[in-house]
């Protein structure tokens, strides 16, 4: 085991443990969720990891740092996220049986320069009083003017639901994607505005009767006292898309950095989250699906109900993320 002496190249943050470790990650996620993994790490191989936790500008930290940078991983949620990275050249390719045979094609990139860990779906909150089940069908049917003033939804514009948009493109087509996302603004019961939770209230206070979120904000929800309420008043409805393909995913990946100092051990750290074990620490910490379809989701999200994940590449999906950004500002899906 060597020890490497580096140093940041900026101030911003500081790392939580001394500056020598053998994995040093660039971590998206907050510091609790993926505390328990960084232990099991390091329980199993004896190498030690040190977390940097970069809520905004990972990408832009990186590049500015170049050659110095002692980031080997990178951690972070959305195939937006990823993507941007790896356009960035911020990430580099990583040939690994191991991950390869645990995580699914579908959810890594076809360059091998991500991969998932665990997906979460991007869902209908639909009001248990106002919202008969199987009411809801598809995303298509989202558009349609039943559900006229009944919709809520966080910006067009947010990862989350560019990623959605970036789906319906790959399923339908152009001119169809932005035929819907005008039908969904048309059926909007209010600009959008918050993030996804708030449309949840919005529907326990009666302003909307669906809402478009991600599966994990159940869990938090159910966790906090005062949104628990807001939990109990919707049910989840896993909408498919009128190809019969099955519910939008995304995901909550990692990446080698591309200058990684530490390649090897950070090798074994993506492989360590690419096994069983791991996949289950991490999807009970955030509720959200283990990648490795062998590894059994949290009870509470089975409970959920039954999700067939779409089995369209979440590379090519994120192929069109820069044409679902233009549909959204064409429909001024937020205006
Ligand atoms: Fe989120």
């Amino acid at each position: 085991m060597t020890v490497r002496r580096f140093t940041l190249a900026t101030s911003l943050i500081a790392l939580a443990a001394p500056a020598l470790a053998d994995v040093n990650i660039y971590s998206h996620r907050q510091p609790e969720l993926i505390q328990p993994l960084l232990d099991g790490f390091t329980e199993k191989t004896g190498i030690k990891t040190n977390a940097a936790y970069i809520d905004k500008g990972l990408v832009e930290r990186l590049k500015a740092e170049g050659a110095r940078s002692p980031a080997d991983i990178i951690l972070t949620v959305d195939i937006s996220r990823l993507s941007e990275a790896k356009d960035a050249g911020v990430t580099q390719a990583v040939e690994s049986d191991i991950l390869s045979t645990h995580i699914p094609e579908t959810l890594r990139d076809a360059d091998n320069q991500w991969f998932g860990v665990t997906y979460r779906a991007r869902i209908v909150y639909a009001s248990k009083e106002r919202v008969a089940e199987g009411e809801v069908t598809t995303y298509e049917d989202l558009a349609d003017p039943k559900w006229k003033g009944r919709i809520c939804t966080r910006s067009g514009t947010h990862v989350y639901n560019i990623g959605l948009l970036a789906a319906v493109i790959a399923h339908d087509g152009v001119e169809a994607a932005e035929t819907w996302a005008q039908g969904v603004k048309d059926n909007l019961a209010r600009k959008p505005e918050g993030n996804d939770r708030a449309q949840v209230k919005a529907i326990w206070a009666g302003e909307c009767d669906i809402a478009l979120g991600n599966t994990y904000y159940m869990g938090a929800m159910l966790n906090d006292p005062e949104q628990a309420e807001w939990a109990n008043s919707v049910r989840i409805e896993f909408p498919d898309f009128a190809d019969g393909s099955g519910t939008h995913v995304n995901i909550s990946g990692v990446a080698m950095a591309a200058n990684a100092p530490n390649r090897e051990d950070a090798l074994k750290f993506m492989e360590y989250l690419a096994s069983p074990e791991a996949q289950a620490i991490y999807a009970g910490q955030v509720y959200e699906y283990p990648a490795d379809p062998n590894t059994p989701a949290d009870d509470l999200v089975v409970g959920w109900g039954e999700i067939t994940p779409d089995t369209t590449a979440l590379t090519e999906i994120a192929n069109n993320r820069a044409e679902a950004l233009r549909i959204m500002e064409r429909v001024d899906f937020d205006g």
